[in-house]
């Protein structure tokens, strides 16, 4: 069997490494020119590392981590520990987006990867699918996999009308910065703050620190991306009890804040056809309420693998795939929407951990 991935970011990395694990020859197509993440740190959960050690990845993947907690405190400092669930709901493995792309890739192999290779069509038959790219070189196979993220060109093909939307006013800042001098940071501290705002810092593996911002009903913007998250930083704070989140964000370069406007995907009514199937964001790019959507992509490739590898044939595997994945995103959302919906930060812990528990559990 031979697939076609469309997209090089975490879910076709790992869907690719999956697919070569049982024996299906699998080729990514990714539009950039390098294998690079967009983004700064990123939050791995023990389902998503179990999917790693699975696919033989595990240790390498923690020693590109950094065990943390994801704990919150309110805007005045206080911490917030929600009863009735277990230090292992909270847990997870704080890893550089950009250093975990280059080891997936590495496990992938040069020869299975084509860069500035952008997926612009596909024609799909009862023998097989042939993707087309833009540089106009065409490639058959029997399965096209679309990770190609929340503006899923595989996805507007396969059901059109589903474009991304703008998760209206809901924006997030970050970067990965050294901690400038005089400040030293032992721990994460994530807080809830006032104005819907939610941020704070977490050390990664090599002495540097991730820092995020998120707001969720921002009215307008106004300035530079760091003046944004710096403006939004003083939510976070209320007395003073935290000066290192606006320490990181003064010493962090203009050019190194990301700042994102939040995208959703629509629910779908579907995730396949015979010959195509869509995984990772392509399919439920979510509000980071949760900071999960990589961690449940990466079971997606799993799963995806496991049955185009036991089925006879590509589409009882795909169908199967659907009908797993539908009903489980159906969930997500509802958990994710109760989070969004959270009106103080001990509703808004309480229903994360709530979530993390579920997804843990499963
Ligand atoms: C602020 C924020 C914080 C987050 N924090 C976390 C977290 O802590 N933990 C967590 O688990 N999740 C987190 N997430 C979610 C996570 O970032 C995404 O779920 C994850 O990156 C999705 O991976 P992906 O591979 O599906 O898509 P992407 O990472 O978007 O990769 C898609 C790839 O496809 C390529 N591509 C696009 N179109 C084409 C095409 N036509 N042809 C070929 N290639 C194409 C792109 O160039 C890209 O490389 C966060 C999200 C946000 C916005």
């Amino acid at each position: 069997m031979r697939a076609v991935v469309a997209g090089g970011g975490i879910v076709g990395l790992t869907s690719a490494i999956a697919l070569h694990r049982r024996g299906i020859e699998a080729v990514i197509h990714e539009q950039a020119p390098a294998i690079r993440a967009a983004g700064a740190g990123l939050g791995l959960w023990a389902n998503a590392v179990a999917v790693f050690d699975e696919l033989g990845l595990g240790e390498q993947v923690r020693a590109i981590g950094r065990p943390a907690e994801m704990y919150f405190r309110d805007h005045t400092g206080e911490l917030i520990r929600p009863s009735g669930f277990s230090e292992d709901d909270h847990r997870y493995l704080l890893v550089h987006r950009a250093k975990l792309n280059e080891l997936l890739a590495d496990a992938v192999g040069k020869d299975n990867i084509r860069l500035n290779s952008r997926l612009v069509g596909y024609e799909e038959t009862g023998a097989g699918v042939t993707a087309h790219f833009d540089d106009r070189t065409s490639v058959e196979a029997d399965v096209l996999v679309g990770a190609d993220g929340a503006y899923s060109a595989v996805r507007s093909l396969l059901l059109p009308g589903s474009d991304a939307v703008e998760h209206e006013g809901h924006h997030a800042w970050r970067s990965v910065v050294r901690p400038p001098a005089g400040v030293t940071i032992d721990e994460g501290v994530i807080v809830l703050g006032e104005n819907r705002t939610r941020g704070g810092f977490v050390p990664t593996v090599d002495g540097t620190v991730y820092w995020l911002v998120n707001q969720f009903d921002v009215d307008s913007l106004r300035g530079t991306a760091k003046e944004q998250a710096a403006q939004r930083a003083g939510f976070l704070d209320t007395t003073g009890w935290n000066p290192v989140l606006p320490a990181l964000i003064a010493s962090t370069p203009d050019d190194q804040v990301l700042h994102n406007q939040i995208m959703l995907v629509p629910p779908l009514s579907r995730w396949a056809s015979p010959r195509v199937v869509l995984a990772g964001d392509a399919a439920h790019a979510l509000s980071p309420h949760i900071t999960a959507g990589a961690s449940l992509g990466v079971e997606d490739a799993l799963l995806l693998a496991r049955l185009l590898a036991s089925s006879d044939e590509v589409s009882a595997a795909l169908a199967a795939y659907e009908r797993d994945r539908i009903p489980h995103y159906r969930k997500v959302a509802e958990l994710s929407q109760k989070v969004e919906d959270s009106v103080t930060p001990e509703e808004f812990a309480s229903r994360y951990v709530a979530f993390s528990h579920w997804m843990l559990s499963r």
